[in-house]
């Protein structure tokens, strides 16, 4: 077995484990990336040392106590304290101290977890207890999957007592056990298990398909919290759409209102897809951004529910953008999206299809909406959902999106008024003008603004003052 690349921090970790008696490998998702040839985001330490061990071990390393009950402390090397502190007033200075604390630590940041063993999941969440064991083994048999189930040490090589190795070679993902408990204990391996084939492209073996198929209705016990950490890695993964269809009855148990687009035809001449296959183009399209892929699964919900057939015999969805931002926010925050999400979302959602000229007035209200970069999101929520549809729409949609982003561009160049903060007017200035204060005054700001977009108003104070005197009149 050829030795696995481990980063300078993990190995001081592992070495300084072993010096002191302990036994320490690397496992789980570390060993699996590296053994397929990926490069590992983070590396999981599991010890025969308790907790309390480790923290006394690492004592001159900064140790946080991230989930001592579970048996897990963080330990973060590299740079030793009075260097940090050092540096951290250097960041309160740039008034960037909360990121860069985060970046650093996240770089340098390992989990140490002790051997353990667990026992029953009655709330869903949380095992009801975790016990410390001894043998690497016992901690490997508590892991969900076989290519998840393998534990490395420089010195000891590679122990995989479940065949994770050979799985992996196969392209399986198979669950440590039998399938059935091992979802019943936690249900939410199911949704592990397709976030898995969804990144990795694993096909998954008989008996954990078969249970997958047979117990996904209790994903419904399990807390949005840890399904969306799971969808968002399923999402974002390369084989998203592929997933999304093979296990559309799971993702319809998660979100019941997908069901609708199911084979619902479209009757349009611009789509050679139902909505579900549609939708689905669509997410494949756009770039693996969680926010970008739920607005393309939701981009369309509303078609079902708005469809009518004309009498020519071809489908409408009148409205459909507008009632599926509101079905959208329904859905998210159910989901228990946070709020930013959600906004970015269903803001993208209802704007999809509005139809767009590369001219100032236009684009200038789309920039104020969204901002420079949701502007581009937008873009690329266009070109997927022209991706979506027979052939030649995508090229009409990417020279459009083109004349946009030029327009765009020309407008930031030039600093367009694109809000009532920009215009060469305030409130006072108003009031001083004759306008009564009140929310008239924001009122009239807000009109100028449209003018000012519009290119009927020019942004300076004089003629500005005179539409205000104008209107008084
Ligand atoms: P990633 O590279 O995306 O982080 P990962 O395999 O490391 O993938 P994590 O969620 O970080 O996934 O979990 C780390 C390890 O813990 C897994 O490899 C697996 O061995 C184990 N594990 C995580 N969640 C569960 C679970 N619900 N049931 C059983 N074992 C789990
Ligand atoms: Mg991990």
């Amino acid at each position: 077995m050829e030795e696995l690349k481990i980063p300078e921090n993990v190995r001081y970790i592992l070495a300084r484990l072993k010096s002191a008696g302990f036994e320490a490998y690397v496992a789980g998702g570390a060993v699996r990336d590296s053994l397929s040839g990926k490069t590992p985001d983070d590396w999981d330490v599991c010890t025969s040392a308790h907790p309390r061990e480790v923290a006394e071990l690492f004592s001159e390393d900064r140790v946080i106590p991230t989930g001592i009950k579970h048996g897990t402390v963080t330990v973060v090397t590299g740079r030793r304290k009075t260097e940090e502190q050092g540096e951290e007033e250097r960041q309160r200075e740039n008034g960037k101290k909360e990121n860069h604390e985060k970046e650093a630590a996240e770089k340098s940041a390992v989990e140490v977890t002790t051997f353990r063993r667990e026992s029953g999941y009655s709330d869903r969440r949380h095992p009801d207890r975790v016990t410390f064991v001894s043998e690497i083994e016992e901690d490997l048999a508590r892991r969900d999957f076989t290519v998840n189930a393998m534990a490395y040490s420089p010195d000891r090589g590679l122990c995989d007592p479940f065949g994770g190795c050979k799985d992996l070679e196969n392209n399986l993902l198979r669950c440590v056990g039998e399938a059935g408990r091992r979802f019943s204990e936690d249900p939410l391996r199911i949704l592990r298990a397709l976030r898995f084939r969804a990144v990795c492209g694993f096909r998954l073996e008989k008996e954990t398909e078969g249970a997958v198929r047979g117990l996904y209705e209790n994903l419904k016990e399990v807390s949005w919290e840890r399904i969306t950490a799971e969808l968002e890695k399923l999402m974002c993964g390369k084989y998203a759409a592929a997933v999304l269809d093979e296990y559309r009855d799971v993702f319809a148990c998660l979100i019941p209102e997908l069901s609708a687009m199911f084979g619902f035809e479209q009757y349009s001449p611009y789509h050679n897809r139902d909505v579900w296959h549609h939708t689905l183009a669509a997410v494949e399209d756009i770039p693996p951004v969680f926010a970008l892929r739920m607005t393309m699964l939701l981009h369309d919900i509303a078609k079902p529910v708005v469809f009518v057939l004309d009498d020519n015999g071809r489908g409408r969805f009148v409205g459909h953008p507008q009632r599926g931002a509101e079905m959208a926010e329904t859905i998210l925050r159910r989901m228990r999206f946070p709020n930013h999400l959600i906004q970015r979302i269903v803001l993208l959602v209802r704007f999809h299809d509005v139809k767009l000229k590369p001219r100032r007035p236009e684009v200038r209200r789309m920039l104020a909406l969204f901002g420079e970069k949701g502007f581009e999101d937008l873009l690329a929520v266009k070109h997927a959902d022209a991706a979506g549809k027979y052939e030649k729409y995508l090229g009409e949609a990417e020279e459009k999106n083109e004349a946009l982003r030029k327009c765009a561009k020309d407008i930031l160049r030039d600093g367009d008024c694109l809000s009532v903060a920009e215009l060469a007017v305030n409130g006072d200035d108003l009031i001083r003008a004759g306008v009564p204060a009140g929310p008239r005054i924001g009122s009239i700001l807000k009109d100028l603004l449209e003018d000012v977009m519009d290119d009927t108003l020019k942004n300076e104070k004089p003629a500005l003052l005179g539409a205000v005197k104008a209107r008084m009149r």
